[in-house]
């Protein structure tokens, strides 16, 4: 049995988070992109929000494919296809919800290998992966939800002092440097959107 209830708060907690701090993601990505960020992630995740309803009576695979599928079709830029394909691909995986925080693990294991096949990239290239990656790591380790927490925000820090070696901040070569990356700001939102849920806030 999907837990529909959880479908629902995921739904929630994460559309809520985009659409609180959209303009926050398109000023980082005025500083090393071309500041649509923000307007991507929150035209994709408002259209999931339309039809919460419909996630909330799906189960938990079925929910991380739609999802997936409608960011690749209304999240222009490179965010979409990439955050997209991480959902699809843990939705192929995940007939049920995780239970133990090594299913977790082996669900954003799939999205990291999403990411970086279809963004033919890898960390330390200054974008969402350089969060993703440690996130993933820090579930398989421990599970720990403050620990969680930490270690995404330390991840996002970490991408400032970075140069872009892929996507559109890769074009400012040196000039990426000091600034934080959009994709990795957006993606530590949404491990706190997903912690914030499991710890039943
Ligand atoms: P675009 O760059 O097409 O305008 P967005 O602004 O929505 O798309 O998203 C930019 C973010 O996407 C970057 O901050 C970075 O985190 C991520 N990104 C871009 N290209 C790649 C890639 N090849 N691999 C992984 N992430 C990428
Ligand atoms: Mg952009």
């Amino acid at each position: 049995m999907a837990d529909d209830r959880l479908v629902a708060r995921l739904v929630a907690s994460t559309c809520a988070t985009i659409e609180r701090h959209a303009e926050e993601l398109t000023a980082l990505d005025q500083a090393i992109g071309d500041g649509d960020h923000g307007t991507n992630l929150k035209r994709g995740f408002k259209a999931i929000a339309d039809e919460a309803a419909d996630y909330g009576r799906m189960d938990f695979g079925s929910a991380l494919r739609k999802a997936g599928m409608v960011l690749v079709m209304k999240v222009g830029g490179a965010s979409g296809p990439l955050f997209g394909s991480a959902l699809m691909d843990m939705g192929k995986i995940a007939a049920e919800q995780p239970r133990t925080s090594a299913q977790a693990a082996t669900l954003l294991q799939a999205a990291v290998d999403a990411i970086k096949k279809r963004g033919k990239s890898n960390i330390g290239a200054k974008t969402m992966l350089d969060v993703l990656v440690p996130v993933q790591a820090a579930v398989a380790d421990s599970g720990d939800i403050a620990r969680i927490r930490v270690v995404a925000d330390v991840a996002l820090e970490a991408t400032r002092p970075m140069r872009a070696t892929k996507g559109r901040a890769a074009f400012l070569g040196e000039r990426s440097v000091g600034h934080l990356d959009p994709g990795a700001r957006s993606t530590t939102l949404l491990v706190h959107a997903v912690c914030d849920v499991l710890e039943g806030i």
